[in-house]
């Protein structure tokens, strides 16, 4: 397979975005198009708020064989220009957006960028995946015993190495071998020479969806990636489910895992996905004021303006001021050019820190008592600064209303999280923090009311929760395996 040469575009995360959970990764596979990548450019376009760090391309045509570009940076400036799209020539491509949340951390190798390669007897195959493989360490410790050569430090490259191994006499089948050996949260789009396949983990952490274009069908993390291309949502893929997609619109489904009830990340509906997303039959957006209904049910306040803080909070804002008669208001406006543009900031500029992304809106908020909605609070940094800000402009008095409960435990499913120590809701009780936040209130939606929030009239079935929460609960669906090897304590019964 041949890499495309061209340049790549330095990139560097700002520190102000380091205070919220980041989006794990994004995937997007078409077959049975004409210039299958730039269908798969537009729908990476459309999943960059899952990862902003690299891009990566892999196609295959008949007359050129596999070829991929990974880049550095956004979709926009790496997959846009004719010179590299000519590159990619084919009829079947996938594609990935990474954030990093495991291998190398920060933009130091071009190595890590999926999708990944391998080449077997039987012709080639690429990968990509969203999540993460819970004994990717034990799996790399025991494949490189055995005499295997990584490339890479990523978690997916162990399903190549795996199916290297396997005996099995087409890629489709090596692929569901190599996946009954790992664990984990994670969806995979994968090509071979014709043939798209899509997976989602036994328990359907992540999510996938299968969509139909012309006489092709894609796959995507979320519907919005479909929109973008004008694909017709056909379904998501289930939990525990393999399709594998031929280059005549066939479509198997197969089933690679022992089945079980789903356990879709409850996070996607507060934040991770766009709110133009479908996820489980329900727009993200409408849940997102759910939230907000619900949580002005259970913590009510007298306030002037209800305010979101942008752009996540502001569908439960809306719900939030809808359910409690209080005026909604843009309190604050969010600089929609910042995005990652300053590359190398100064220590100056760096200390202007969310200022430079955030603006408070005075004339609005002098002497008013305003209600502040977030989706989370991770370290609290952020909810500082805001506070500080919102109370230089002369407010009256700020209570924050936060529309997930406390994030007292770290993520091992593929979205990047503080250590333990480092969260806010880790090591403090909620007075604790509404004192080290300096407001006047602070309520976070109860585990319950977000389950009804999404549809779960009777909240959270405490035997069988309906969703992975572990963030919030320190339950675990999946045992964090590597990391427990590591020291890492789950919740004891005191807890
Ligand atoms: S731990 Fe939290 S963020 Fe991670 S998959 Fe579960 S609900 Fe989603």
């Amino acid at each position: 397979m041949t890499d495309s040469p061209l340049p790549q575009t330095a990139w560097r995360e700002t520190p102000f975005d380091d205070d919220k959970l980041k989006e794990e990764c994004g995937i997007f596979g078409v077959n049975g198009v004409s210039t299958a990548a730039n269908f798969v450019a537009l729908g990476l376009h459309a999943l960059q708020h899952r990862g902003q760090e690299a891009g990566g391309i892999v196609v295959h045509d008949p007359e050129h064989g596999f070829n991929s570009a990974r880049r550095f940076g956004y979709v926009r400036d790496n997959f846009t220009s004719q010179a590299v799209m000519d590159t990619l020539p084919g009829p079947i491509a996938i594609g990935h957006v990474r954030y990093s949340t495991a291998g190398s951390k920060g933009a130091t190798a071009i190595r890590d960028v999926q999708p990944f390669f391998g080449e077997f007897a039987m012709g080639g195959a690429a990968i990509a995946h969203n999540g993460n493989i819970t004994n990717a360490e034990e799996l790399r410790r025991e494949l490189i015993e055995r005499g295997s050569i990584f490339q890479s430090s990523s978690d997916s490259e162990c399903i190549i190495h795996l199916m290297a191994r396997s005996l099995q006499k087409n890629i489709p089948e090596r692929m569901k071998d190599a996946l009954r050996r790992v664990e984990g949260a994670f969806s995979v789009v994968a090509m071979t020479r014709t043939k798209l396949i899509g997976v989602r983990d036994a328990l359907g952490v992540r999510p996938l969806v299968l969509g139909r274009i012309g006489d092709g069908y894609a796959l995507a993390s979320e519907t919005c990636a479909l929109d973008i291309i004008g694909a017709e949502f056909v379904r998501e893929i289930e939990p525990g489910e393999m399709v594998v997609i031929s280059s005549t619109g066939e479509v198997t489904s197969h089933r690679p895992f022992e089945q079980k009830p789903s356990r879709f990340c409850v996070f996607e509906h507060v934040y991770f996905s766009r709110p133009d997303s479908i996820l489980g039959g329900r727009s993200v957006y409408e849940t997102r004021e759910n939230i907000g209904r619900e949580l002005a049910k259970e913590a009510p306040v007298e306030a002037d303006l209800v305010c979101p803080v942008p752009d996540s909070g502001t569908p439960a804002a809306i719900g939030f001021s809808l359910q409690s008669g209080i005026p909604y208001a843009m309190g604050i406006i969010r600089n929609q050019y910042m995005g990652r543009t300053f590359i190398e900031p100064s220590e100056q500029v760096r200390n202007l820190g969310v200022r430079l992304k955030l603006n408070v809106n005075r004339a609005l908020i002098r002497g008013k008592r305003v209600i502040l909605v977030d989706d989370s609070v991770v370290r609290g940094t952020t909810s500082r600064k805001i506070k500080e800000m919102i109370l230089d402009a002369g407010a009256a008095e700020v209570h924050f209303r936060i529309a997930s409960p406390p994030t007292a435990w770290p993520c091992f499913y593929g979205v990047d999280t503080p250590q333990r120590e480092k969260l806010l809701a880790a090591t403090m009780s909620e007075e604790e923090m509404r004192t080290h936040l300096g407001v006047d209130s602070l309520k976070f939606i109860s585990l319950d009311g977000l389950y009804r929030a999404v549809g779960e009239a009777n909240g959270r079935d405490a035997k069988a929760p309906q969703y992975c929460d572990a963030c919030f609960s320190g339950e675990y669906p999946v045992a964090p395996r590597d990391k427990l090897a590591k020291g890492f304590q789950l919740k004891t019964a005191a807890e």
